[in-house]
């Protein structure tokens, strides 16, 4: 929706014509080097995902290694739906430096990409979301079934390679103009290492083995960087086919209930279309949402404020009048 005043729409427009560093050491366009390793970051630890059902099948996995996965899995996770999303993207709540910091970090512990860069085309595509422009819209292609079946694919994995970047001076000044979070920006590798890196440390520390290090890697690293991609990237796809629409949002967010435990909350996206700042995205009862949680605690510590909790009237105002949200395909794209 676009008449609330408090909806980010669009980031800060630089106000002026001073060029802002790179945030990321690919800058706009994605070099060949870089489409290399994320082909690579994307495909290996698929390859271990694919593989871990009948290795768990002949090995078992120890408490160990599932502590692990489980561990960094909701690290991330939480990075990413708190940080680089609820807070860094739509300001739905202010954090105190240590906090903001903390979560820049663990956000990038997720393997998805530099913050500025995540932030610019998320931000994107709540700007033209499923109209042109959409960096991952699945209705790309139309509405046919072997249309969507493609658009589903773009959505998922296929943007990413897109060689046509979101303009970052553009979509985040905000976040390049903080050293600190540009910095955090930069040294993506460096986190992406300390993320693959820490669970085979602490596994083969508590078993004193080679062998504990690698099957931590396989289980912490590998298969949990897997599963949180596509949990992530079910957002963009998934989420924008299928699911409820109870409220009033411009284009074809859902609301889906069974990837609400693994997506931190993040699948209530029908909602959080219709109201991209509110801090909470389930918000009715039962709707687990463990992200939103965990900002009322850190709320009630003094580490967050701000907090752009949903009123009931506010929720009410935002609910469709026949249940299933307003909808725009490609026939009205373009006219955002
Ligand atoms: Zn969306
Ligand atoms: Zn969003």
């Amino acid at each position: 929706m676009t008449t609330s005043s408090d909806v980010i729409e669009d980031a800060p427009e630089a106000n002026d014509d001073t060029a802002l560093p790179s945030a990321t050491l690919g800058g706009e366009q994605k070099r060949s080097i870089e489409q290399i390793t994320l082909l690579l970051f994307i495909t290996v630890p698929f390859l271990a995902l694919v593989a871990a059902v009948p290795l768990a099948w002949g090995w078992g996995v120890s408490w160990l290694d599932l502590g692990l996965l489980v561990f960094f899995y909701y690290l991330g996770c939480h990075g990413i739906t708190i940080g680089f999303h609820r807070h860094f993207t739509h300001g739905s709540f202010k954090a105190k430096r240590p906090l903001k910091i903390a979560l820049a970090i663990a956000g990038s512990m997720a393997v998805e990409g530099p913050l500025v860069r995540w932030v610019a085309d998320h931000r994107k595509h709540h700007k033209f979301s499923d109209a042109e422009g959409d960096p991952h819209s699945p209705w790309r292609y139309g509405e046919t079934v072997p249309a969507l079946m493609k658009g589903l694919w773009w959505a998922h994995v296929g943007w990413m390679f897109d060689e046509e970047q979101t303009p970052q001076d553009k979509y985040a000044p905000d976040l390049i103009k903080d050293p600190v979070l540009r910095t955090i920006s930069r040294q993506f590798v460096l986190w992406t290492g300390v993320s693959l890196l820490l669970p085979p440390l602490i596994g083969g520390l508590v078993t004193m083995s080679w062998w504990g290090a690698f099957t931590a890697l396989f289980w912490g690293s590998l298969v949990r960087v897997a599963l949180l991609h596509h949990v992530t990237w079910s957002i963009n796809s998934i989420c924008h086919a299928v699911g409820k629409r109870p409220f009033k949002s411009r284009d074809r967010s859902g609301n889906v209930w069974w990837l609400a435990v693994l997506s931190c909350g993040e699948s209530w996206h029908n909602l959080h279309h219709a109201d991209p700042t509110s801090a909470r995205h389930g918000v009715e009862r039962g709707q687990l949402d463990s992200s939103a949680r965990i900002i009322r605690w850190f709320e009630q510590l003094g580490w967050a404020y701000d907090v752009r909790w949903p009123s009931r009237s506010r929720i009410d105002s935002r609910r469709s009048s026949d249940g299933n949200g307003s909808r725009r395909g490609k026939a009205t794209a373009g006219t955002a």
